[in-house]
């Protein structure tokens, strides 16, 4: 089956078109800075053939349409016709505490992404606009939606209620509810085949450390706990974002400097994390050059960083009752060996022991704990895309099948 990803944010698309039988990428792409007279178009085909257009695209049906002449491009396309896309997934950011699968997009998902609109005003009217204009550009064609929160919905209460009046839950569904769940999903299944043990037997922790990081506490193949909460800005350190912090602390910055909610919002959210520590960059391999180079802030920034996840994998195990594989993954988690190595640096009393050598390979999925650790300790690359294809086309498949039977 040929199934064409989305993944569809305020002014930009990704995608991805994939032959799923046959696990291949037969394109990818994306468009940057839509509703802009200079929107970025760039698309590469399977076999390497590559384009760059620039031009006016002004919103997401627009973008769509780009797409789609794209994938069937005489000259850079992988298709004849729009019928061979066979069904599109979609990443959809917050399915609030209704979406514990992926499910096929219907009218009555399509209303419960409206209603979960306030928890993620940023991310679900984007993705809504990108299942929009495929109902009219490839209309019959099934659509599902995937969503980021979905693995964490088992968590039990303990885990996902907060320490605030009860109401609030009931009134404004304020709870933790998690993101990254495609992520941690995949590299979970994936350390449990490599390690050649039943997926719903394993303790795992999953450490996801991109441009934003989460990690997931993961018991016989349930999320029972994460570190993201009612946005994505809880937990770990970030790039831009600052992860844990005392509440009251925006509360006293606002009344001292006289911010608005939308600029301690932009605080907290894009100038905190490693670039609000450095000063320097929000991204970890700046931030590594410049903590060699005896930057300080850099140094704090990078122990800051490393010594959160490690507080998290201590109260992980505790959570979990144990331990049997720890994993990284996101640009971070799987190219610097620097984090890794910090961040595991004198667990060995918690049965995590790192093979330093095996720690600075580079290439796929791979083990770098040392043959005597407790704890098998993996690198696996996350493929969010792929799950999606994948789940689409499973999803439809069934439906198909089902149809065949009446
Ligand atoms: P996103 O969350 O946007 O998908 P990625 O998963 O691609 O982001 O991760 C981006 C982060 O990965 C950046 O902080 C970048 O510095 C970091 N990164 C990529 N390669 C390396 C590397 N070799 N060493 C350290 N950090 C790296």
């Amino acid at each position: 089956m040929k199934v064409l990803v989305l993944n569809c944010g305020s002014s930009s698309i990704k995608y991805q078109f994939f032959d799923v039988k046959e696990t291949l990428v037969l394109a990818k792409g994306s468009i940057e800075r839509i509703g802009t007279s200079s929107a970025i178009l760039t698309h590469t085909r399977h076999d390497g053939d590559n384009i760059k257009i620039t031009g006016e695209i002004l919103d997401h049906n627009i973008a769509i349409e780009y797409v789609l002449a794209v994938l069937l491009s005489k000259n850079h396309g992988v298709i004849k016709d729009k019928n061979e896309i066979e069904a599109v997934g979609h990443r959809v950011v917050h399915g609030g505490e209704d979406f514990s699968v992926s499910v096929l997009i219907t009218n009555a998902v399509i209303k419960t992404i409206q209603d979960n609109f306030e928890l993620a005003p940023l991310h679900n009217p984007p993705n809504l606009k990108g299942i929009v204009a495929c109902q009219s550009h490839l209309p019959g064609i099934p659509q599902c939606g995937v969503f980021d929160t979905a693995f964490h919905q088992k968590m039990p209460p303990k885990a996902f209620l907060y320490g605030i009046p009860y109401q609030l839950y009931k009134s404004h569904k304020i709870r933790r509810y998690g993101f990254h769940g495609t992520s941690h999903l995949y590299v979970s299944q994936r350390a449990a085949e490599f390690v050649g043990k039943p997926f719903n037997e394993l303790k795992i922790i999953t450490c996801h450390l991109g441009n934003g990081c989460s990690m997931a506490a993961i018991n016989n193949g349930v999320s029972v706990d994460t570190t993201m909460g009612f946005t994505p800005l809880e937990g770990l350190l970030m790039g831009t974002r600052s992860g844990d912090i005392d509440a009251s602390i925006p509360l006293h910055i606002m009344a001292k400097e006289g911010l608005t909610l939308a600029e301690i919002t932009t605080m907290l959210n894009k100038h905190s994390g490693l670039i609000g520590i450095s000063g320097v960059s929000n991204d970890m391999r700046e931030i590594i050059k410049a903590k060699e180079e005896k930057h300080v802030r850099s140094k704090h920034a990078f122990e800051n960083f490393c010594y959160r996840i490690k507080k998290y994998i201590g109260g992980y195990i505790a959570a979990l009752g144990g331990l049997d594989v720890l994993v990284f993954t996101g640009g971070i988690g799987e190219n610097s060996y620097e984090v890794r190595k910090e961040t595991l640096t004198d667990l060995e009393y918690l049965g995590i022991k790192l093979d330093e050598e095996k720690n600075l390979n580079t290439a796929g999925e791979r083990e770098i704990s040392s043959a005597d650790s407790k704890v098998k300790v993996l690198v696996i690359p996350t493929n969010e895309e792929l799950v999606i294809a994948l789940d689409t086309a499973k999803i439809v498949s069934e439906i198909k099948q089902q149809t065949c039977l009446l």
